[in-house]
């Protein structure tokens, strides 16, 4: 096997959580970066989960390891991530259909790139390293506010992160969200996995874009109101009439 060439890479970009996995004739770099979820910004403020700013993050750094790699035909893996790691006996399914990597639970974003670097060595977890407890566990079937969650079945119309998408085609109640205008965490947050990781407090900056009277102006005035919001969830979810939707249901819930 020849030289590491992955990690002086990866690792310049400050990650040291990542695995190197050769499947059928294609290298994969399999980038995970952990997350602490926020703190509740309280009164007046919107929610949002910390797994999309820690994903956006993770898209920029991606990128800028595929330039890096572009001798090797280096590309973003555009697949199923969560089934690449899986396959790659990376990490492990859960019934709330994420995945798990200890010891940072399933509070991790994913990403991959896919280059031909066949010659560099393997970097995989130890053997066994992450173990489901899904046998003996049904926390996130019973607290999933809609029932989304059948066994290792999870049925995505009825979960609250695509009724968000596609209000028109659902019949689920988007005030379930609360006061998030950005991702249900009620799964993650009582799965045993991720029973040891702390929560966080929230950026200020992000915390005062999420301000609810503030969100709502800047989601009136359309993406390039939100824009500086969209440097933290990224450009996909700069979708003004979403965040208005789910402002405004955000508003409600800032009365109780
Ligand atoms: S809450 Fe329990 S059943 Fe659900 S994913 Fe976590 S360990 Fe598995
Ligand atoms: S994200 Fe929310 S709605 Fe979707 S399965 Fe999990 S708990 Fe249920």
């Amino acid at each position: 096997m020849g030289k590491n060439l992955v990690s002086p890479i990866v690792e310049g970009e400050n990650i040291k959580t990542y695995f190197v996995k050769h499947i059928e004739g294609k290298t994969y770099i399999l980038l995970y970066l952990p997350y602490s979820p926020y703190v509740n910004p309280g009164k007046g403020y919107a929610y949002i989960n910390a797994f999309y700013p820690t994903s956006n993050k993770l898209f920029f750094i991606a990128k800028r390891i595929k330039e890096q790699l572009a001798e090797y035909n280096a590309n973003i893996y555009k697949g199923n991530l969560k089934k690449l790691f899986v396959d790659a006996e990376c990490a492990v399914y859960l019934k709330n259909s994420l995945v798990l990597i200890e010891p940072y639970g399933t509070r991790i974003a994913l990403s991959a790139i896919e280059c031909d670097l066949m010659n560099t060595p393997e970097i995989l977890p130890a053997e066994g390293e992450s173990r489901s407890l899904c046998d003996k566990c049904d926390a996130c079937e019973k607290a999933c506010p809609t029932g989304a969650i059948h066994g290792f079945y999870i049925s995505e119309e009825q979960c609250l992160r695509y009724a968000c998408d596609h209000p028109d085609e659902t019949e689920i109640d988007l005030t379930l969200m609360g006061k998030s205008v950005l991702g249900c965490d009620v799964c993650q947050a009582v799965c045993p996995h991720n029973a040891k990781i702390t929560r966080e407090s929230m950026p200020t900056r992000l915390r005062e874009l999420l301000h609810i009277e503030t969100l709502i102006k800047n989601a009136e005035g359309g993406r390039k109101e939100l824009k500086e919001l969209a440097e933290y969830i990224g450009d996909n979810y700069n979708r003004p009439g979403r965040i208005l939707r789910l402002a405004r249901l955000a508003k409600e819930h800032d009365k109780d």
